[in-house]
């Protein structure tokens, strides 16, 4: 994407990619959580992601262009979404429950990140090869994770409305539909002890300095503190730089509260385990 609409403020205001990189940063700040794609039968929420370290240029994109969209193009890290919406709306309609796994392996073929979890993922062989009906995968497919039912939210399946049960932990059960919250919907509660964590979904539009706060895209009023977990996070996620974090895809684990003045909402991560991120591969 070249250019970007801005609705800061509510008035619609085309940048493009050179000038909006030359914004001061307190501008930058203030309007990239409010970018769309130009593409009006799109205006998918967009994302602004700096230069990187090493030279790669400045950018505007969007992880939810529509089908069709010209401002988006397939790319791996796309079909595979697009792939999970498929699978995720195949289990909805196959089962009436499923329970949660947070340690469900991630799929990206390349990954040797350094994760506790004992082993690889299985993607798509071991044994499943002479159904071509899906039934054998099906019936291993109880149980659903982070980065499955990221992309398909992303991606726009049917789980954020979905009756489904979901149980987690063998103790808490939820409606899919009441589990899955965007962050821009964040509902937070008094204080944190009256909180019922949820799974909170999104897009990252950029962290502080440190790289100890995340901001989602599509809301300013929502800040996750991720200070005592950094370490083990970017670790897994191979994050390195801000740039990283900007317009990457993230669910996580949590419960939502207000700060003390009451003026911004907090979601606070359950563990270091109960996050994924989507780093945006383009
Ligand atoms: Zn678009």
């Amino acid at each position: 994407m070249i250019d970007a609409v801005c609705t800061y403020d509510g008035k619609r205001k085309i940048y493009n990619i050179y000038n909006f990189q030359k914004l001061s940063n307190s501008d930058i700040e203030k309007y990239r959580q409010y970018l769309e794609c130009p593409n009006p039968k799109c205006a998918a929420e967009a994302y602004y992601r700096r230069k990187s370290v090493d030279g790669k240029a400045a950018c505007f994109g969007s992880r939810y262009h529509v089908q069709g969209c010209n401002e988006g193009r397939s790319s791996p890290q796309r079909e595979r979404e697009v792939k999970h919406a498929l699978e995720v709306d195949k289990i909805i309609a196959d089962s009436s429950e499923v329970a949660f796994d947070f340690f469900a392996a991630d799929s990206k073929p390349s990954g040797e990140s350094k994760t506790d979890r004992p082993s690889k993922p299985k993607p798509t062989g071991s044994g499943s090869t002479k159904s071509h009906t899906g039934a054998v995968a099906t019936v291993r497919k109880t149980a659903l994770g982070m980065e499955i039912a990221l992309n398909s939210l992303m991606r726009g399946s049917d789980l954020a409305q979905s009756d489904m049960i979901i149980a987690i932990d063998e103790k808490y059960t939820y409606k899919a539909k009441n589990l899955f919250v965007n962050f821009a919907d964040a509902e937070p509660a008094d204080n944190p002890k009256d909180a019922r964590p949820k799974m909170f979904w999104g897009t990252i539009s950029h962290s502080d300095t440190d790289m100890e706060w995340l901001n989602p895209a599509d809301c300013d009023d929502v800040g996750i503190p991720i200070k005592k977990h950094k370490d083990k996070i970017f670790n897994r996620f191979k994050i390195t730089e801000r740039r990283d974090l900007e317009g990457a895809g993230f669910i996580l684990f949590g419960k939502c509260f207000w700060n003390a003045q009451k003026t911004r909402k907090i979601i606070e991560l359950w563990n270091a385990d109960r996050i994924f991120v989507s780093v945006d591969e383009g």
